[in-house]
């Protein structure tokens, strides 16, 4: 047998239940795993391994008095901007560093809770923006599969962690693809949940209509049983909906049949690498030949998408960030009076990326653009969700590419923001419209990189997308693949 960390969710379960192992059994065994590879790969920013041992021994005990569940002495990793009490919190930034959260987000409250144990701060962009966690400003996570190209982002911790079981599981936050897009630079599965079904309390707030708490991890009954326990309406989020949180796990039995898989050309236009276009369809494919039915839909409104999301992101998160001035929250450099002050503050500990979207957000807020640029976009957005309406009156999932590329090299696009923005393309829609994703490994380019299925679904429609995303895992092997070793 494998080691511990090499397991997924259900497999430690299942020797967990069985007695075969402890928790923390476990938590050393991930422990080791970072241990030996994360020099590599550098996920981590830290783990304390002596406190999780703790906690780990709590939920031995829990588990001894008769208690039962599917997170129960699971360790789990954190994407640095999700508090978690006693652990710091610098969303990779500089801005930030030394910070410790005084209290759970309700997501990791919903994990203690469970019995699991949030161990380890996982690296990302800064402050979520990127796509390749090259913008944090504690260096860059490298891909498993290939330490010269990226992680993707901005939850490229999350994601590297998993590939490289140094994670069983994790948390990411998904505001344009943050979870999605680096689950398939990584080969493993990123769910997005629906706006409003798990809490943004105690998620440091990027873009607050479109972040949403996910889940990576190494298969989709895996995502299915962590999203079942995270969850849920939660009162100190007006954002989160009341609907009852279904049985997840009942959703993955059913077969694919009978099912109306939608294909838009759209997303498998221009700038999509031809290697991403055919396993994708290939993975279609298959679907089709295991009982779903394709039907071909419109989404005349893609193109626009990018471009509506890069002027509602960064105004949103322009006036977000605004608490990080040195006095509400941030490590300060002193100045004669209080704007010098915030100034140089902002000025030393921001990365470059988060001062182009806070210029790019108070440009589009300001008087004389609002109407022509923010209100425009807004309008926009609608029409995103009129596409999205549409299409699910003719089918029940939309399939496509999660990205156009596969993980690119290390360097290759951090010069050319644009370029990296139009690498949103497939997964800023669903933000956008507040549906619920999927991304599930589906084949690898010639080259030996990754390459993900996006399953997409209307909101609350997660039973859906996991039905279909496990059925297809189940009868294909592309989640079995592992990386090589990484020295
Ligand atoms: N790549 C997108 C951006 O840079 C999405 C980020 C995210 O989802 N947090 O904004």
């Amino acid at each position: 047998m494998s080691i511990l960390a090499q397991q997924n969710l259900r497999e430690l379960q299942a020797l967990l239940e069985s007695g075969a192992c402890s928790s923390r059994d476990i938590v050393t065994s991930v422990a080791e795993q970072i241990q030996t590879v994360d020099g590599d790969i550098h996920a981590y920013l830290e783990a304390d391994t002596e406190a999780a041992l703790v906690e780990a021994d709590a939920a031995d005990a829990r588990r001894a008095q008769g208690e039962k569940g599917p997170l129960l002495g699971i360790p789990v990793a954190i994407k640095d901007l999700l508090n978690v009490k006693g652990q710091s919190c610098r969303c990779a930034s500089k801005l930030l560093e030394g910070f410790v959260s005084p209290y759970d987000a309700t997501s990791v409250a919903k994990l203690r809770q469970a019995g699991a144990i949030p161990f380890g701060r996982v690296n990302m962009d800064e402050f979520a923006m990127g796509a390749s966690t090259e913008h944090s400003a504690y260096g860059v996570t490298r891909n498993p599969w290939n330490l010269e190209h990226v992680s993707g982002g901005s939850s490229g911790g999350s994601a590297a962690a998993v590939a490289a079981h140094t994670a069983i599981v994790s948390l990411g936050s998904d505001t344009g693809g943050s979870v999605r897009q680096p689950a398939s630079f990584c080969g493993c599965v990123g769910l997005k949940p629906s706006y409003g079904r798990v809490s943004r309390y105690g998620l440091t707030a990027f873009a607050s209509s479109l972040d949403q708490v996910g889940v990576l991890s190494k298969t989709v009954a895996d995502a299915a049983d962590t999203l079942s326990v995270v969850a849920g309406h939660d009162p100190r989020d007006t954002t989160s909906d009341p609907i009852g949180v279904p049985d997840y796990a009942a959703a993955l039995g059913e077969d694919l049949k009978g099912m109306k898989i939608g294909i838009a050309e759209e997303f498998f236009g221009e700038g999509v690498d031809p290697e991403v276009a055919a396993s994708v369809r290939k993975a279609i494919d298959h679907c089709v030949s295991l009982g779903a039915e394709p039907v071909a839909v419109q989404f005349p409104h893609l193109k626009y998408a990018v471009s509506i999301y890069y002027i509602l992101a960064p105004a949103e998160a322009s006036v977000n960030l605004s608490r990080f001035d040195g006095i509400r929250y941030g490590n300060r450099v002193e100045a004669d009076d209080p704007v010098s002050m915030m100034c140089k503050t902002r000025d030393a500990h921001l990365g470059d990326e988060v001062k182009r979207r806070i210029l790019l957000g108070t440009y589009v807020l300001s008087s004389g653009y609002y109407d022509a640029y923010y209100v425009k976009a807004l309008k926009a957005r609608a029409l995103i969700k009129q596409d999205f309406d549409k299409v699910y009156e003719q089918c029940d999932v939309l399939m496509s590419p999660v990205a156009p590329t596969t993980a690119y090299k290390i360097g290759a696009g951090a010069q050319d923001p644009l370029a990296m923005y139009l690498g949103d393309i497939c997964t800023i829609p669903s933000n956008l419209s507040g549906g619920c994703g999927l991304s599930v490994p589906c084949g690898f380019s010639q080259a030996g990189l990754p390459i993900g299925l996006q399953i997409l679904g209307p909101a609350f429609a997660e039973e859906r997308i996991l039905r279909a995303g496990h059925a297809f895992e189940q009868s294909t092997d592309w989640h079995l693949k592992q990386p090589g070793s990484f020295s």
